[in-house]
């Protein structure tokens, strides 16, 4: 079984989950005996290609044009078509962010593959692949077994370790790219970045997030919770009824149905740890929970509790960290 990976970039830069993909990848080939390639598409990617040298590919096809330079699905899974037949490939691995998924599901419709979404484990039992992912809201992890030629995997970020950059010895491979323009459905006309400058949730060491605990003042609680935040250097995170309420965009949500997140340090404040919450954040390093109720659920899972008010107790964080660091 060959192994394809995608690498989604930005921009010119590599989506990090990809690297977690790829390295479980390599893994996985060494043990069918088989190998793991990987493929970036955009406009100039000969850096990433050296990158996914380093992180271990042993071949990287590239597809490069000014066409291809941002993500638009229809030319993206056709050039994944063909480095799928370059590489004689019979499992594709995306990770399961929203172009991931949707690049996983088009190649996988368009070649009669069988997809597993949202795979938070994949491994070899009885020299078959198997993919787990979760279903019925997260109560069940199902185990998923392909009987298509062809695998297709989305991969949750943040399911499997960061792996180490090394020497590498691989090489890059150019697929020979002829894109009609006009046969592109989806155009792009303009390219505008949110939240400039923030940290990006899924690759944070430090989460400060926020639940509907906040519901008495949420403005000022928000505030609180970004002044923590900042102070740390870290992202703003929330619970799924924090942004329901519309106290916080959904691009801030952690959970099931949210991001998943692995950080060294995740500080909930005003959330109580229902399982959909705990599903994306419960492999956090350290897990500091503040919250009035000592019954609360996220206190059987964090490493440290406060018991008390947050509005009392991220300013006393705050000005602490402050004079600490
Ligand atoms: C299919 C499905 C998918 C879901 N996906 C997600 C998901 O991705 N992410 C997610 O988070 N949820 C998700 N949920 C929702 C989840 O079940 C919970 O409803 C949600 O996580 C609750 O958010 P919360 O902890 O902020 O609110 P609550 O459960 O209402 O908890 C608020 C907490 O704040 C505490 N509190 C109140 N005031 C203060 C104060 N002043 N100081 C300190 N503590 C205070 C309370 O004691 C309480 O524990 C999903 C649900 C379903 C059914």
């Amino acid at each position: 079984m060959s192994i394809l990976v995608w690498i989604e970039q930005n921009n010119g830069v590599a989506v990090a989950s990809c690297w977690e993909v790829l390295a479980k990848a390599q893994e996985l080939a060494a043990q069918m005996g088989s190998s793991a390639a990987a493929l970036v598409i955009g406009d100039g990617v000969d850096a990433i290609a050296q990158e996914a040298i380093g992180y271990g590919a042993a071949t990287v096809y590239t597809a490069s044009s000014p066409a291809l330079a941002r993500y638009r699905l229809q030319p993206y899974a056709a050039v994944v078509e063909q480095a799928l037949d370059a590489a004689g490939a019979t499992l594709f691995l995306t990770n399961a962010t929203l172009r991931g998924g949707s690049l996983a599901a088009t190649v996988a419709c368009q070649r009669g593959g069988g997809i597993a979404a949202n795979a938070s484990d994949l491994r070899v039992e009885g020299g078959k692949l198997v993919a787990t992912r979760a279903i019925f809201s997260g109560n069940i992890l199902a185990d998923v077994a392909f009987e298509s030629t062809l695998a297709v995997v989305s991969v949750r970020p943040r399911s499997f370790p960061m792996p180490e950059m090394g020497a590498g010895g691989g090489s890059a491979q150019a697929l020979p790219v002829s894109i009609d323009e006009s046969s592109i459905r989806e155009k792009i006309s303009d390219f505008r970045a949110a939240d400039t400058g923030a940290v990006s949730l899924t690759d944070a060491k430090i989460i400060v997030s926020g639940g509907r605990g906040v519901a008495a003042d949420p403005f000022k609680g928000f505030a609180l919770v970004g002044e923590l935040a900042d102070v740390l250097g870290a992202a703003m995170g929330a619970s799924r009824a924090a942004v329901d309420a519309g106290y916080i965009p959904y691009k801030h949500q952690v959970g099931q149905t949210g991001k998943t997140v692995k950080p060294d340090l995740y500080i909930a404040a005003g959330i109580s740890g229902a399982i959909q919450h705990l599903a994306g954040m419960g492999n956090s390093k350290v897990i500091v929970a503040i919250n009035k109720d000592r019954d609360a659920p996220i206190f059987g899972r964090a490493t440290f509790g406060i018991v008390d008010d947050l509005f009392v107790v991220l300013p006393a964080l705050t000005a602490e960290f402050k004079q600490r660091l």
